[in-house]
């Protein structure tokens, strides 16, 4: 089969690779309708994790089942379905609580939790960006899409990740209607944010950014766009809140936070938040940071430490979550907002490409190219 290969920093190739297939009676097998091209895959595109060489990307999965194993009951092959980002097993401690983010089966490392496809620190999983996946678990990892599957295919393929992501920043962050919101980074997990805020009720929605694609987007939903390459985006939260802060904060950017001219700050993101969210407000971190970061600024950014301003943030009383998003928590809740028409993640994509153009397409996103917002890579397009 085709699939995207990483070859090293700022390498990816379309190749033939061997066939994903059926290796555990509880297996399920997917023909890849959809797979989009993740904010996280550019950290490990641009040389900044361990990813080998050889692998494949993709963790936002979309397609048609074309096999089970003898052990699955419930999918069947013909369905549309979704796959978590996370792998998991539903049966270990951590899953059992609910938090398949930490799945204890699916990660072979001892010291670690949780697993993905085609991810670093995520255990050996191959990822969707190929015409066939193997979903370990089927019947617990595969979420079934009804009649509308392929007319909104651009919507479901959104509750793989960043959807659910977007939202379990609100909810860490503890939104409730009436509530002020600040989004730190309008890429699309934040954009997802600013949606689920704005369907939980928020009075005002802010999203900081300084692409004006990534604001415009924002401002379709009706969120006040901030750009922070013009203005200081903490004055201006500030200023929007009568001095106070706003109620909730989320951070959607990661550890290559950056200022406009482009120097990295990894604590810059975090600290912006303290400052802008009010005394007792919540905070919920979803953008990725990591253990060891070998390519990181400094030698703090290289042993993952952040210079995070702690003091402020505990004399404040903030409350702050930070993670992976436990994907299974909300994909079934907002796929039936997506199937009752009221959210249409969709509106963030701006490409609908081939596999074969995956290469280029990776080099568009990765430079933050005007009008790149979100790529849906489609295996079964004709290239
Ligand atoms: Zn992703
Ligand atoms: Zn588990």
């Amino acid at each position: 089969m085709k699939a995207l290969v990483y070859e090293g920093a700022r390498k990816v190739s379309v190749q033939d690779v061997p066939d994903a297939r059926i290796e555990r009676p509880t297996d399920v097998l997917v023909r890849i309708t959809a797979t989009n091209i993740c904010g996280s895959d550019l950290h490990m595109y641009e040389g900044r994790t361990d990813f080998e060489t050889g692998r494949v990307f993709g963790h936002e999965n979309l397609g048609e089942v074309v096999e089970v194993g003898d052990g699955v009951d419930k999918v069947q092959v013909g369905e549309r379905v979704v796959l978590p980002f996370n792998i998991s097993c539903g049966f270990c401690k951590n899953c059992e609580r609910g938090l398949t983010n930490y799945c204890l089966t699916t990660q072979p490392e001892p010291q670690m939790a949780g697993a993905a496809y085609g991810f670093a620190y995520m255990g050996p999983w191959q990822g969707g960006q190929a015409e066939m996946l193997r979903v370990p678990y089927g019947d617990h990892n595969c979420l079934r899409l009804g009649e509308d599957a392929a007319e909104k295919e651009n919507d479901y393929v959104m509750l793989a990740d960043i959807f659910p992501t977007g939202y379990h920043a609100t909810e860490m962050a503890g939104v409730v209607p009436g509530d002020s919101v600040v989004v730190y980074g309008g890429g699309p997990v934040g954009l997802m944010a600013a949606l689920s805020a704005t369907i939980k009720g928020a009075a005002k929605v802010m999203v900081v950014d300084r692409h004006p694609d990534r604001l415009r987007l924002a401002e379709e939903i009706g969120a006040i766009a901030i750009d922070d390459s013009k203005t200081d985006p903490v004055q201006f939260v500030l200023d929007q809140t009568m001095g106070l802060g706003a109620d909730r904060g989320c951070e959607c950017v990661g550890f290559q936070a950056h200022d406009p001219q482009g120097t990295e700050h990894p604590e810059m993101t975090l600290n912006n938040l303290v400052k802008s969210v009010r005394f007792t407000g919540g905070i919920g971190s979803v953008g990725v940071y990591v253990p060891q970061d070998p390519g990181g600024p400094d030698e703090m950014a290289q042993q993952g430490a952040v210079a995070f301003d702690y003091g402020l943030h505990w004399f404040k009383g903030q409350t702050m979550g930070s993670g992976q998003c436990p994907v299974k928590k909300y994909n079934r809740r907002l796929r039936d907002l997506v199937a009752a028409g009221k959210a249409t993640p969709s509106w963030i994509v701006s490409h609908e490409l081939p596999l074969a153009q995956a290469p280029e397409a990776y080099e568009h996103f990765d430079n933050r190219d005007d009008g790149w917002t979100k790529v849906v890579l489609k295996p079964a397009m004709a290239g």
